[in-house]
């Protein structure tokens, strides 16, 4: 940053100075022009006077009074009489010189040129004299540009001081700019309250730190729940076996003793396969390819699977809607759809009943499903996508909940872009519903009911 600062400032001054000076140049070079184009007139109308008075003869007397003019003296045919830097002999005819030509017409004339005599650009302006003959006067003009190139050094001498004096200055700057950004409080970057420009970068700052420390109260908390909700089906594993080992157990009650242990067993293997489902969307290492997935067959075949869960308790379950293709995670879907139609069975009534529908809307794909069940309070419906929150925590683990499933679903959702919503009335029942995002639709097929 530091560099960069000090680089475009030194560019932005070589810049201007370097405009400056030629600018500089260009005006001087125009004054004095205008200066010597006045003098050069000035001269030749004395000239012309002292001629038309005295006569030729002034001009042989004046010799190399004036070095840096020349005089010519011209003839009405171009003829040269007399030239004071050079054997008028030698010179030829200046009939058609501009300056010559127009003072001949007009009475008087410029132009500016090289010399093809001198070599070096002139400034000419011809007057004519009473006899009809003409006077020129020139001057050089390479004194202008000397005088343009003579405040070169004076300007380069000035250019380096003022980059110096800009190198310091900004040094000095950028230190002090630079100096509040080293000192920030990134622990609370809204705290801070330097420059206006930073507040978008500082309030994204905050906004990162507190995701962060929510993901790592949510971890902290997720190991805390973890290790307990694993230590309690172990302590009655544990118990039940030590009885047993003992030999405090009638024969006739091994068998309840092991139903509970089995019981407690699989309880634990269901709890460590969520979790790892659960670590597995955590960390998006979600590896399986995305395919075409009919949902509706999808469902058909969760609720054959839940269907001996439903027949224990005398609930009909019927799937209704049409096939509808969708490109997502087949396995994961399986998940989502399972445990959502897993719960309407377990929080459902005896003879209850559990309706799902599959298919397409406006908005994309959709599965509904209703139970007639035990339905969750208002005031835990935000809260049961929660990993391990029960609503009755006693009721959710003697009907086997581990509190995980539907944060299963909720990240399965995310990770298809999907939203889950509920709406569930305490005593009469709950829906819920997964919305699939349109734009991944694929083909749908034909329009079918059916039951299971
Ligand atoms: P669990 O393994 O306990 O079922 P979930 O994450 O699947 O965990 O659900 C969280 C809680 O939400 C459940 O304990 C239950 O209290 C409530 N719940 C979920 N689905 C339903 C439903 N269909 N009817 C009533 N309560 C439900």
């Amino acid at each position: 940053m530091r560099n960069k600062i000090h680089k475009s400032m030194m560019l932005i001054l070589a810049v201007t100075l370097l405009l400056f000076y030629a600018l500089l140049a260009m005006i001087l070079y125009n004054r004095n022009i205008s200066i010597l184009e006045s003098e050069v007139k000035q001269e030749a109308h004395y000239i012309q006077a002292a001629v038309n008075i005295t006569g030729a003869e002034y001009l042989e007397q004046m010799g190399d009074a004036d070095r840096n003019t020349r005089i010519t003296w011209i003839g009405k045919d171009g003829e040269v009489f007399y030239d004071s830097e050079e054997d008028n002999e030698s010179l030829e005819n200046h009939s058609g010189r501009k300056e010559v030509r127009e003072a001949l017409a007009n009475g008087e004339g410029e132009e500016v040129r090289m010399s093809d005599t001198l070599g070096e650009e002139l400034y000419y302006y011809a007057v004519l004299l009473d006899d009809g003959s003409v006077l020129r006067v020139a001057r050089s003009m390479d004194g202008l540009i000397r005088i343009a190139v003579g405040v070169f050094p004076v300007m380069a001498v000035l250019a380096v001081l003022m980059m110096l004096l800009a190198l310091a200055l900004a040094t000095w700057q950028t230190k002090r700019l630079i100096k509040p950004i080293n000192e920030l409080n990134l622990e609370h970057p809204l705290d801070n309250d330097i420059y206006p420009e930073l507040t978008p970068l500082l309030q994204a700052m905050d906004r990162q730190n507190k995701e962060k420390e929510a993901v790592s109260n949510m971890r902290k908390e997720f190991s805390a729940n973890v290790s307990h909700e694993l230590k309690t089906p172990l302590t009655s594993i544990s118990g039940y076996a030590e009885i047993m080992k003992n030999g405090m157990v009638r024969p006739a009650d091994i068998p309840v003793f092991s139903e509970r242990i089995y019981k407690e067993a699989r309880r634990l293997i269901h709890l460590v396969e969520d979790i790892i489902k659960l670590s597995k969307l955590d960390e998006e290492s979600v590896e399986l390819e995305k395919e075409d997935v009919n949902l509706y067959e999808l469902t058909r075949e969760v609720v054959s699977r839940l269907s001996p869960q439903a027949s224990q308790k005398n609930i009909r379950m019927e799937v209704t809607g049409e096939p509808v293709m969708y490109k997502g995670i087949r396995q994961i879907l399986d998940e989502m759809v399972y445990n959502i139609c897993e719960n309407a069975v377990k929080y459902n009534n005896d003879n209850g009943r559990v309706s799902v529908w599959v298919g397409d809307t406006l908005d994309g794909a959709k599965i509904s499903v209703s139970d007639t069940g035990i339905g969750i309070p208002k005031e835990h419906q935000e809260r049961i996508f929660e990993r391990f929150y029960r609503v009755d925590k006693s009721h959710s683990k003697e009907r086997g909940g581990t509190g995980l499933g539907l944060s299963i679903v909720k990240h399965g959702a995310i990770l298809h872009g999907a939203k889950v919503t509920v709406e569930s009335e305490s005593g009469k029942g709950t829906r819920m519903e997964i919305h699939f995002p349109k734009e991944q639709q694929a083909e749908t097929g034909g329009s079918t009911d059916g039951r299971s």
